[in-house]
Parts: structure tokens; C-alpha cells; sequence
């Protein structure tokens, strides 16, 4: 290899694979978690029409307060509570580990570390307060992010990016529930500077227990972020309770509603905190063909809102579908699902197969197996339009039918 590249480019980068993502065209696209319904053509014209007025010549308004003021109403985010924007919450995700993370140099005395696990601390690394005996021969800290897995896969990626140590907790293997005696375990060991928790999960598609998630914003000595990507798709929310944790964030999308194309996340929070991690934000982080077509989305919320209601009433009736296919075999093993897409486990080993039929017959899912331990044999099927949910499954008979 390039002596360059070794030298300058951290091994851990190295090591990566960038982000795949598989050639979809002409395909029928259900492995992404995407709004499967465009835009009514009156609706479209009248975007084009909205647009006429952005100046492409003008930088964005970097703080998009039109838009910020859009999604304050149309989302309800609570009086009193800021808002950050980013390019997609992937953005957010990387502003929140930029903000946190101490060069290797500072980490010792950053102020987030608890005495006892700081590697100032006396000999042992321990006092009184900690009870860990496991500890004592541990490694010095090091600033960590933590989530539960398998969960989604940028919190530990941006982690790596910005310096963060990963600490994956595992969610119980039967139904992916929160292990809380262990995630409250990790967090008193780890102390970790960002606690990530996705609500529902992707790729596991359930909630989790909101009490045991309450434990752990209340246990944490940093910040935690209930991650509401697919709140669409669920009533459940922790937004209105924002204020009640000096450390709760919530940030959400408009990806999974139907603006996935804008890239557009949004972080709400107490204004303390939406501050200092503004500063780590580029400039103009919106374009300007961002912030006018989402502040314009927003004022037809109704269509959107159409199209996330009819999503979820297909999930119930995909949902129900395959169990029909499956017929209690236990081939096409589902999950619960709160979210715009279903965790199917299949017959061991056979998950290779089942993504292979499918693409061959034009439909794209998501293959999971090998992607944690725990996802053995499964696939995540997005939830399409009717049509394509009916193909889904007529193909899913067929293959059923070819290998019985
Ligand atoms: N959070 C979760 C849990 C997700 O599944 C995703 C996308 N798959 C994101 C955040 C990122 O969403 P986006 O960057 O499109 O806003």
C-alpha cells in the first residue's frame, strides 16, 4: 500500500469499508426505510412553482429560521426548547460526537469524567464510590459513546470517525427489549459522553420499556439522545417530555415521512446545550433547495401525513400477510413493529437465498445476516405501497414454493 496512506490515514480508517449502498434502479425499493409515495402532480407543480423564489446565487440563511419556525409548529416541539438543523440527523449525530470528543491529550481532565474513572484517579483507579472490582485492572478511560445493539449503525461509525470509544450494549436476545440492569451497568462503567437510543430501533423496528429508558437518561452522566426517526410511524414520543432531564435531547428526520431526498434532521432540546453544539455546525449546513422545499412540505403536511397513515396501515396488513405465508412454520419469523419496516427472521442459513430470490425478481430488501450476531438469518423489509407489498409477497410464495 501507498507508505502515504498508512502513515497519514488512522488504521482504524483504513480498516472501513465506505458506505454501501446498493444499486436500486428499476428495482422495486424496500430496503431503505423510505416513503414509497410521491407527491401528487398538482402538489409537485406547485413545489416547482415555490422554488422559483430561492436564491441560488445567495448562500442559505444559515440559521434556516423559516424552516426552524416550519417544524416548530408542524412538530409541536415544545415551548422553551431549541432547535438545531442538519444535514439529515446523520449530521447531528456527527455535530453531537464532534462536540464531546476531548483530543486524546485532554482526556484525562475532561470534565464529563467521573474522579473514579478518571485516569488521574489514585493507583487503582478506584475509590470508594465504585464498586466495580472488574475495574481494577482496566484500562484508563476513554471517552465513549453508547447504544444498544444491534442497533443503527452511524452512532458507532461517527464515533469512530470523531474518536469515540464504541460501547455496544447487547438488547435481549428473544424480543430485542433493553436489558436495563446491563445498559445501567455499561453506563456507570463507561461513563460514556453520549448515550444514543433509538425509539423504535432500527433494525429490530420495537420500542423500548419508556420507564427503563427514563432510568437511563436519569443514571447518565452525559448526554442522551432518544433518537425518534421513525416517529411517523409510532404514538410513542419522549419530544413532550423534553425539559423534565437537564441531559435529554430528542432528534428526529423528515427522511422517513417522505422528504427523504432533502436530507433534513432536527435536534431539539434545552438551549444551553443547542448552543455549544451549533458551534461545531457548518455554516450553511441547509441549502437553500432544502429549506424552501421543506418549509413548503411542511405547509402540505396534510399529504404527508395521508401517505404515513397508509403506511401504517399497510405495515398491519404486510405484517399480517406474511404470517398467513409463513403459516406458523416459523420460516418467516416477524417482529413487532413500530416503524415503516418488519425484522424477519428466516430459516437458518437462508437469508442469503431469500435477498438473492428477491433481487432477482426485482425487489430490493435489506439482508441483516452477519450484521450482529444477534440478526442471524434475518432481512428488514421496508414497508412499500400496496402493489409492492403484494408483489413482495407474491414473490415471497413463489421462492416459498420453489424450495418448499
Ligand atoms: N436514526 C435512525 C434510527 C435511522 O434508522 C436513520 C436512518 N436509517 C437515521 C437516524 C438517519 O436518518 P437521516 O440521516 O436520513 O435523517
Amino acid at each position: 500500500m501507498n507508505q502515504l496512506i498508512e502513515q497519514l490515514i488512522r488504521p482504524e480508517i483504513r480498516a472501513l469499508k465506505a458506505y454501501h449502498v446498493p444499486d436500486a434502479t428499476g428495482m422495486i425499493k424496500l430496503d431503505a426505510m423510505e416513503n414509497p409515495y410521491p407527491w401528487p402532480e398538482s402538489l409537485a407543480n406547485d413545489w416547482l412553482e415555490a422554488l422559483r423564489d430561492a436564491e441560488l446565487n445567495r448562500y442559505p440563511d444559515p440559521r434556516a429560521r423559516a424552516l426552524q419556525a416550519a417544524l416548530r409548529e408542524a412538530m409541536q416541539i415544545p415551548v422553551g426548547m431549541d432547535l438545531l438543523l442538519g444535514n439529515g440527523s446523520d449530521e447531528l449525530i456527527q455535530m453531537l460526537a464532534l462536540a464531546v470528543a476531548a483530543p486524546a491529550a485532554a482526556q484525562a481532565s475532561h470534565p464529563n469524567v467521573s474522579p473514579s474513572l478518571s485516569p488521574n484517579s489514585p493507583a487503582t483507579g478506584l475509590d470508594d464510590t465504585c464498586h466495580d472490582p472488574s475495574l481494577e485492572h482496566s484500562q484508563p478511560w476513554r471517552p465513549s459513546l453508547l447504544s444498544l445493539d444491534p442497533g443503527f449503525v452511524m452512532y458507532r461509525m461517527i464515533g469512530l470517525f470523531a474518536g469515540l470509544e464504541y460501547v455496544g450494549v447487547n438488547l435481549n436476545a428473544a424480543d430485542f427489549s433493553l436489558d436495563l440492569e446491563a445498559t445501567l451497568a455499561a453506563i456507570e462503567r463507561h461513563q460514556p459522553l453520549l448515550t444514543f437510543i433509538a425509539y423504535p430501533n432500527n433494525p429490530t423496528g420495537n420500542l423500548f420499556d419508556p420507564a427503563a429508558i427514563e432510568q437511563i437518561i436519569a443514571a447518565s452522566p452525559g448526554l442522551v439522545i432518544v433518537d425518534e426517526a421513525y416517529a411517523p410511524f409510532t404514538d410513542a414520543s419522549f419530544l413532550p417530555r423534553l425539559g423534565e432531564w437537564p441531559n435529554l435531547l430528542v432528534m428526529r428526520t423528515v427522511s422517513k415521512m417522505g422528504l427523504a431526498g432533502l436530507r433534513l434532521g432536527y435536534l431539539a432540546g434545552p438551549a444551553e446545550w443547542i448552543e455549544q453544539i451549533d458551534k461545531v455546525r457548518l455554516p450553511y449546513n441547509i441549502n437553500v433547495l432544502s429549506q424552501a422545499s421543506a418549509a413548503f412540505a411542511l405547509r402540505h403536511r396534510d399529504v404527508l401525513d395521508a401517505q404515513t397513515a397508509s403506511i401504517r396501515e399497510e405495515r398491519g396488513r404486510l405484517a399480517a400477510a406474511l404470517a398467513d405465508l409463513d403459516g406458523g412454520r416459523g420460516h418467516l419469523q416477524q417482529y413487532p413493529s413500530d416503524a415503516n419496516f418488519i425484522l424477519v427472521r428466516t430459516q437458518p442459513g437462508r437469508a442469503g437465498a431469500l435477498f438473492k430470490g428477491l433481487r432477482e425478481r426485482n425487489i430490493l430488501i435489506k439482508n441483516l445476516d452477519g450484521a450482529h450476531p444477534m440478526l442471524a438469518d434475518c432481512v428488514r423489509i421496508t414497508v412499500g405501497t400496496a402493489e409492492e407489498n403484494q408483489l413482495l409477497l407474491d414473490m415471497l410464495r413463489e421462492l416459498q414454493n420453489n424450495d418448499p
